[in-house]
Parts: C-alpha cells; sequence; structure tokens
C-alpha cells in the first residue's frame, strides 16, 4: 500500500501559502507529520481526506487519484479531524451505530458487529450506554477513532490527536493507535516530538508549507550522534554562548541554564556529548 503525494501547492484567498511544493511517499505504518503550529499540517490533512481542494499537484493511493477519485478514497479513509463535534446527549454505543450508518453498513447485524468490535478495541466498551457528554477528553478521542475505522480503512487520518490529553490519557491512545498501525497506512500529524518518536516508523518535519525532512525517527537522530553536546551556563553567560554557538535549546534547571549545542566536534571547555534526541532533530531543522 502507497500513498504518494507529489507537489501539492495550495494558497488560501487571503494569500497564505499553506502548502508549497510538498512531496512525500508514505508506506503502510506509521507515518508522523510534524511541524510547528501554522506549518500546513491540517491543510495537507483536509486536501488528504477530500475535503479540501489543492491548487496544484496530486496524490495517489494505490493508484486511486485521491483529489479525483474523492468517492473511491472516502471508501478507503478514516479521518480523525482537530475538532469534530459529538452530540453530548447521545450514548457511545447509538452514536457509533449512527456513524456507521452513515459509512454505509446497511445491515443492523454487521452494524452491531462493528460498533461492538470497535468500543471493545478502543476500550469504550464499559462506558457504551454513558452519553458522549460524560466522556472525558482521552474517552473522546478513543470515541473519534472508533468512528474513524469504521469501514475497515486502509488510510487513517489524525490530526493533532493528543493535544490537550493529559499523561496517562495520551499513553493510552498512542497505545491504541500503535495497535492499529501495523496494517494500514496511519497519518499522525502532530507538534508533539515526542508522540512521533514513540510511534512512528517513518516521519516529515513540515514548516511554513514546505518539506523540510523525511526520514525516520531513528535515521535523522542517527545521523546526530557525536554531534550533540551540553554544558552549564550561569545566567550572566547565557547572551554569549547563545551568539557564539549553534543552539539547539536551552533548559533552565534550578538557577542555570542547561545549553545543548550542534558542533561537529567538542565545542569548547565545559561541554559534554550527549546522545542525540528527535528533539535536537526537529528543532535544528525547523530552525535551519
Ligand atoms: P497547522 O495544522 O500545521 O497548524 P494549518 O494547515 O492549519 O497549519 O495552517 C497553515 C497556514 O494556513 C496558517 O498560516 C493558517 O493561518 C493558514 N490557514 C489555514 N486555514 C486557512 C483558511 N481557511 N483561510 C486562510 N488561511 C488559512
Amino acid at each position: 500500500m502507497q500513498l504518494k503525494i507529489s507537489n501539492l501547492c495550495k494558497t488560501y484567498r487571503n494569500g497564505t501559502r499553506a502548502l508549497s511544493d510538498v512531496s512525500l511517499t508514505v508506506t503502510e505504518g506509521m507515518f508522523g507529520l510534524l511541524g510547528p503550529n501554522g506549518a500546513g499540517k491540517s491543510t495537507l490533512m483536509r486536501t488528504l481526506a477530500t475535503l479540501q481542494e489543492a491548487d496544484q499537484g496530486g496524490a495517489e493511493l494505490d493508484g486511486i487519484d485521491v483529489l479525483k477519485e474523492k468517492d473511491s478514497v472516502r471508501r478507503r479513509l478514516g479521518y480523525l479531524p482537530q475538532e469534530f463535534g459529538l452530540d453530548p446527549k447521545v450514548t457511545a454505543i447509538d452514536m457509533l451505530d449512527h456513524f456507521a450508518a452513515l459509512k454505509g453498513i446497511r445491515s443492523k447485524t454487521e452494524r452491531t458487529s462493528a460498533v461492538e468490535s470497535l468500543l471493545r478495541q478502543t476500550n469504550l466498551w464499559d462506558s457504551r450506554h454513558k452519553r458522549l457528554g460524560t466522556f472525558s477528553s482521552g474517552m473522546k478521542q478513543r470515541f473519534g477513532i472508533a468512528q474513524a475505522l469504521l469501514g475497515d480503512p486502509q488510510l487513517l487520518i489524525v490530526d493533532e490527536p493528543t493535544a490537550g490529553l493529559d499523561p496517562e490519557e495520551r499513553s493510552r491512545f498512542l497505545n491504541l493507535l500503535a495497535g492499529i498501525g501495523q496494517s494500514i497506512i496511519v497519518i499522525l500529524s502532530t507538534h508533539i516530538v515526542d508522540d512521533v518518536n514513540q510511534l512512528c516508523t517513518d516521519m516529515a518535519i513540515l514548516n511554513r508549507g514546505t518539506v523540510l525532512l523525511q526520514e525516520s525517527p531513528q535515521g535523522a537522530t542517527g545521523r546526530l550522534e557525536g554531534k550533540v553536546w551540553e554544558k552549564e551556563v550561569p545566567r550572566s553567560e547565557l547572551e554569549q554562548t547563545l551568539t557564539e554557538y549553534k543552539v539547539i535549546s536551552t533548559k533552565l534547571i534550578g538557577g542555570t541554564h542547561r545549553v545543548r549545542v550542534f558542533a561537529e566536534s567538542m565545542p569548547g571547555p565545559g561541554f559534554s556529548a550527549v546522545a542525540a534526541t528527535l528533539d535536537d532533530v526537529y528543532f535544528l531543522t525547523v530552525r535551519g
């Protein structure tokens, strides 16, 4: 299975260029689309989910033209948007049954079985008779995945799903996605580097509508090995350090600044070598 995105461009009417010649090849597994707010992730996700037109370029899912053959794509697509409205008064089981009917599962027996299986998979079976208005944000997101998986999609698009989840809910949600991502294409758009680190076998970094990198998280981190250095710097020396070195990030710990620096070899006195992380890859890539 392959999704091939070629030279996608999108400029909104107000002149914002949200996608600029975006090309990516995505295969089965978890694909992370990382980028800061405003990078163009949602625009790309909505375009792939056939909800928005591109100005130029194309996308093909196993030979299907994603931009033109919309019905065909929709039959193979599951989508969890950043925000989706749910009727707070309806129970989880009734709402999912309703979505299943909308998705075209006409037989009641088939629908009941699909709904039960998805509510179990997303760990919501025990809460099936609760109204959606009483659900926590983590439960709502898991319900969102249940509705997105109706009809056995080959391509699942999940837009910023962990924003606003507490650590326990987030971990539960990521585990759920990890299980799904083994047999289909899952595109996870996020600004949280750790989501990609934990889950994804491939990723791209997008900024200002441009793909800056496509590589496995492991490969990208590996390329930085031996080139990341750390030093504790008193406040009075911080400014000079920031101008003197290629600083990746700084962290304030107990009144001193711990500075991470990129350098091909030992940058200066007081630095020690540290293991590279995907955060380092992300900061260096986005800041150029
Ligand atoms: P992300 O999901 O990475 O935060 P978006 O795709 O939402 O990025 O936005 C990319 C850029 O396009 C931003 O500058 C945003 O303000 C702009 N944008 C998004 N949607 C619209 C719209 N409907 N009209 C005009 N500009 C938009």
